[in-house]
C-alpha cells in the first residue's frame, strides 16, 4: 500500500482516512491517479475540490457509502452523472441488510479488504469488466448472509464474473474459528477477496487470454473434474508432498484452486513490497547470514517495474524479518508459508502474465 500523506500540512494518511487527524480537511480516493487528496469544500455542500495537483479545479463527490461510513473514494463530474457509486462500489451486487445493525460493521470491515483489493488492480493496470459491460462474465460481487434457520450457508466462491462472500467471514471469531478447522495457516476478508479475483483474471487473462496451454503447462490440466477433484479434497488427508508444489493444501485440490491460491500470493507479495518500497525499508542482520537473508533498499514499483528475481530477492528476507517481529510481540509468523522452486515457478508465470498486460495495456 502506498504511504500518502496530506497535501495541506505533509501528515502522513491512511487508505481508510476521510479526514486528516492533523489539520482537518476531508480526505478522499482519486482512483485515477490511486492517490488520496486533501478537500476544500467546494460550492454546493457535497462537492469537493480535491487538492491533488491537476485536480484543484474540478468538484468531485463522495461515493454514496461514504454516508455509511463504508468508502472514501470520490467521484468526478462524469462518473456522478452516471451513478452514486465509485469505481470500486459500482461492482457491488448484493451487499448485506443494514436493518440489522450487525451487518453495518460486517459490510465496514468487507469493504476495507475489497478497496484494498481495488488499489492493486489499479495499480496493476490490469482490466476489469464490469457486469454492466459484460453480462456472462462481467465482474460483481454478492455479499450474503446465511439463511437465519442454517440451511444451506453461503458458499465464499467466484462464477463466471460473480464473487460471493458469505458475510459471516467478516465475524473474526467465526473466520478464526474456521481457519483452525481447515488447517489454514491464513484466513482473511482480503486473502479472500484475492483468491476469487484470480479465478476472475484465470477466465479473463488465460482462458479468454490464449494463454491456456502455458498455464496447463505450469499449473497442470485443469480439464479434470472440478466437482470430483473438491470432493475428494474435502474426503481424504492431502498428497504427502503438497507442500513441494502447492501454495497451501487447498491449492493441491485442483489446477484452477492452484491458480487462484498463487494469484492471492502474487497480490500479498507485491502489495507489502510497496509498502516496505516506500517505508525505504532495508534488511541488513547484524549478525552474519548467509546474503539471500539481506535485502538492500527496494529499487522499484514492485506493481510495475520489478523483474520477478527482484520480488523474490527482495520478499524472502522482508518476510523472515516481519515473522521474526511478529514473534517478538507473541504473534502468529505474519508470511507462514514457504517458496519452494515449484511454487516460484508458478508465481513467475502469474508475474509474466500480469507484465504481458501491462504492456499490452500501456497508456
Ligand atoms: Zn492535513
Ligand atoms: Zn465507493
Ligand atoms: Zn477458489
Amino acid at each position: 500500500m502506498k504511504l500518502f500523506s496530506c497535501e495541506c500540512c505533509a501528515q502522513p494518511l491512511f487508505f481508510e482516512n476521510t479526514r486528516c487527524e492533523s489539520c482537518h480537511h476531508a480526505v478522499g480516493y482519486l482512483h485515477k491517479v490511486a492517490d488520496l487528496t486533501a478537500l476544500n469544500p467546494g460550492q454546493e455542500p457535497d462537492l469537493w475540490l480535491p487538492m491533488e495537483p491537476g485536480f484543484e479545479s474540478v468538484p468531485h463527490r463522495y461515493c454514496a457509502n461514504h454516508a455509511h461510513d463504508a468508502c472514501n473514494w470520490l467521484l468526478s463530474p462524469e462518473e456522478s452523472a452516471r451513478g452514486p457509486l465509485c469505481y470500486a462500489c459500482q461492482f457491488n451486487r448484493t451487499i448485506p441488510d443494514l436493518a440489522d445493525p450487525r451487518n453495518l460493521e460486517r459490510w465496514r470491515k468487507i469493504e476495507i479488504a475489497k478497496h484494498r483489493l481495488f488499489h492493486a488492480l489499479i495499480r496493476l493496470r490490469l482490466p476489469i469488466v464490469s457486469r454492466l459491460q459484460d453480462p456472462e462474465n462481467g465482474l460483481a460481487f454478492d455479499f450474503l448472509e446465511d439463511a437465519p434457520d442454517g440451511s444451506a450457508p453461503v458458499m465464499t466462491g467466484h462464477s463466471d464474473g460473480l464473487i460471493t462472500l458469505a458475510i459471516r467471514e467478516a465475524d473474526d471469531a467465526q473466520r478464526e474459528r474456521l481457519r483452525v478447522e481447515m488447517g489454514e495457516y491464513y484466513r482473511t476478508l482480503l486473502g479472500h477477496f484475492r483468491h476469487e479475483i484470480g479465478h476472475y483474471y484465470w477466465n479473463l487473462l488465460i482462458r479468454d487470454g490464449g494463454r491456456i496451454e502455458r498455464c496447463r503447462a505450469v499449473f497442470g490440466d485443469d480439464r479434470q473434474d472440478y466437482q470430483e477433484a473438491l470432493k475428494a479434497h474435502y474426503a481424504g488427508p492431502p498428497p504427502e508432498d503438497w507442500q513441494a508444489h502447492h501454495v497451501s493444501v487447498y491449492a493441491a485440490s485442483h489446477p484452477w484452486e492452484d491458480f487462484a491460491e498463487t494469484w492471492a500470493h502474487y497480490l500479498h507479495i507485491v502489495s507489502t513490497l510497496e509498502t516496505a518500497w516506500l517505508y525505504g525499508i532495508v534488511i541488513a542482520p547484524l549478525t552474519p547470514t548467509a546474503p539471500e537473508f539481506s535485502a538492500p533498499a527496494i529499487g522499484g514499483d514492485p506493481y510495475l517495474t520489478l523483474g520477478f528475481d527482484e520480488i523474490m530477492n527482495a520478499w524472502l528476507p522482508l518476510s523472515m524479518a516481519v515473522n521474526s517481529l511478529n514473534r517478538s510481540m507473541g504473534l502468529q509468523d505474519f508470511y507462514p508459508f514457504v517458496l519452494t522452486s515449484s511454487i516460484r515457478e508458478k508465481l513467475g508465470f502469474i508475474h509474466d502474465v500480469i507484465r504481458e498486460t501491462q504492456a499490452a495495456n500501456a497508456p
